[in-house]
């Protein structure tokens, strides 16, 4: 049966999140002849290994989980902005609220950004 193995550079944090092994599993289940039955993740720093076991149950439960994160992105119509470190790498600097930017849905239709009015409908 195969197994995932995700390296991290970093330290191991003080608690597991397993839903981007979870993700990672499902992928890679829908894509090869035998479901991942087992998934870690390495931490390369302390050297040390975190494992888990990968059922169908999880499986499920990961297509469950993406499902609704998508249909809950897909019918948001605002994003808040949530400044941190990562604004440094950012392409949307110039209109962000947060960071002193004009917000694009006060502006004319045509200067707002096509992906505030994405649909459903839009994904067929
Ligand atoms: S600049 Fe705004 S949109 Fe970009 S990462 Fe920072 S908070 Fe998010």
């Amino acid at each position: 049966m195969p197994r995932l193995v995700d390296y991290k550079t970093g330290n191991k944090p003080p608690e597991t999140d397993w839903t981007q092994l979870y993700l990672q599993a499902l992928v890679l289940s829908c894509r090869q002849l035998a479901p991942v039955s087992r998934a870690s993740f390495l931490y390369l720093g302390p050297s040390t290994m975190e494992t888990t076991t990968v059922s169908q149950d999880v499986l499920d439960g990961a297509m469950w989980e993406l499902l609704n994160t998508a249909h809950k992105i897909l019918q948001e119509r605002k994003y808040r902005a949530t400044p941190g470190t990562w604004c440094g790498y950012c392409d949307f600097t110039p209109i962000c609220t947060a960071r002193g930017g004009e917000d694009p849905a006060s502006s004319t239709p045509e200067g707002q950004l096509k992906l505030w009015d994405y649909t459903l409908e839009d994904a067929d």
